[in-house]
């Protein structure tokens, strides 16, 4: 996971951490050198400058230059500078509501998104202890009902049973009288993808929500898609209330543009991370981690 951009940036802070003393020259051009690896990383060009404008002005400051190990302090600051970017405090699935909860799922076809589903209702299964269901209001791809089905029975986790012709409203009115009867806490809905953001997708994606009520409405995308992923979340965030993203193929992103960018370009937090094709290959979000790995 972010390999690329981890290595150029030890290439970066290996040079600083050898020297006894630092100029604020020298602290300039490490942080030019760490601009261009953030670009390199696909990490949005106003968040990249504001990251670097932000980093050497706190480490411009005399108490860095004077310090016996001047290199180190760099290396903090920009950890946790990178922290900040990443949203500070790991954000937590938010699901305290009169049961059932719902948790709507979101985004375009190929993300990952019926995957992730089944891997956060394990989860919210085997670790939480909730009784969940799980309901695909896809009708638009075939066999995306059935995809869900058999996941369910991978992961353990009960499935909506599928009735052939109904709309998705209708399926999520369904899935939510059958959830509130039998007890269920937790109600997630993978709603249909498309390639692109278009009016009718966000069209269908406001009928459900007005029929649903979800208390997490959750974006999946795929971080290998970099800055693109940034720009569907900010296209699908405009349309319908995001509570939070979900970033899948993070175990093949070796660059990292999408995590470094999604936070402070749409406001909103990354809840989980998807790191492999296996259902139990989730896991939540945690900023300090995450900047950890980066910086080696
Ligand atoms: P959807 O069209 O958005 O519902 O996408 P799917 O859930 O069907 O996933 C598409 C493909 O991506 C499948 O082969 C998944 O196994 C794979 N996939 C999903 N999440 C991840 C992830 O975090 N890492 C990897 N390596 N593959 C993933």
């Amino acid at each position: 996971m972010f390999d690329s951009l981890s290595d150029r940036l030890s290439g970066v802070f290996d040079k600083l951490r050898g020297r006894g003393a630092l100029s604020e020259a020298d602290v300039r051009a490490a942080m030019r050198e760490v601009r261009v690896a953030l670009l390199e990383a696909d990490v949005a060009l106003p968040v990249a400058r504001e990251f670097v404008e932000d980093v050497t002005e706190r480490a411009v400051g005399e108490e860095v230059v004077r310090s016996v190990t001047p290199g180190q302090m760099v290396v903090k600051i920009v950890n946790d500078a990178l922290v900040e970017l990443l949203g500070a405090e790991s954000a937590e699935l938010e699901l305290n509501t009169a049961p059932p909860a719902v948790i709507m799922m979101v985004g375009l076809q190929g993300s990952g998104k019926t995957t992730t589903t089944a891997k956060i209702a394990k989860r919210l299964t085997e670790k939480d202890r909730k009784k969940v269901m799980m309901a695909s209001l896809d009708v638009a791809r075939p066999a995306a009902q059935e995809q869900l089905a058999v996941l369910g029975e991978k992961a353990g986790v009960d499935t909506l049973p599928i009735v052939a012709g109904q709309t998705p409203t209708d399926i999520a009115k369904r899935a939510l009288q059958a959830a509130k009867l039998q007890g269920y806490d937790v109600l997630m809905l993978d709603t249909a993808g498309r390639l692109h953001v278009d009016t009718q997708l966000m069209d269908e994606m406001k009928a459900v929500a007005g029929a649903s009520n979800p208390t997490e409405t959750l974006l999946v995308v795929d971080s290998l898609t970099g800055q693109d992923a940034v720009n569907v979340a900010k296209g699908f965030g405009t349309e319908v209330p995001l509570t939070g993203v979900v970033l899948t193929r993070m175990d093949g992103d070796a660059r990292g543009g999408a995590a470094l960018s999604m936070r402070k370009v749409t406001g909103k937090p990354i809840k989980f991370a998807g790191t492999g094709e296996g259902l139990d290959a989730l896991e939540p979000f945690h900023p300090d981690r995450v900047a950890g790995r980066i910086l080696g």
